[in-house]
């Protein structure tokens, strides 16, 4: 959806972007690796104004950080 702009549940084209924050106590739409707010990962969330699915996505730069961490295990 991010990359094609279209859902791919009802193929609608009507996609807003919200961006993620990282807020004091860990507020706002983040992913914590650790405890504190420095932990925190801002995720972006894509939604079809069409039908409501929504799809959420790191930024790309923050991936090194997620593969660095103890609390992500890979699968
Ligand atoms: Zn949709």
């Amino acid at each position: 959806m991010k990359n094609t702009r279209k859902c791919p549940k009802c193929g609608g084209t009507d996609i807003r972007m919200v961006e993620g924050f990282v807020g004091a106590a860990g507020v706002g739409n983040n992913l914590l690796l650790g405890l504190s707010i420095y932990s925190g990962i801002p995720k972006n969330t894509y939604i079809c104004c069409d039908c409501g699915y929504t799809e959420e996505w790191l930024n790309k730069d923050d991936l090194e950080r997620v593969r660095s961490s103890k609390k992500a295990h890979r699968i």
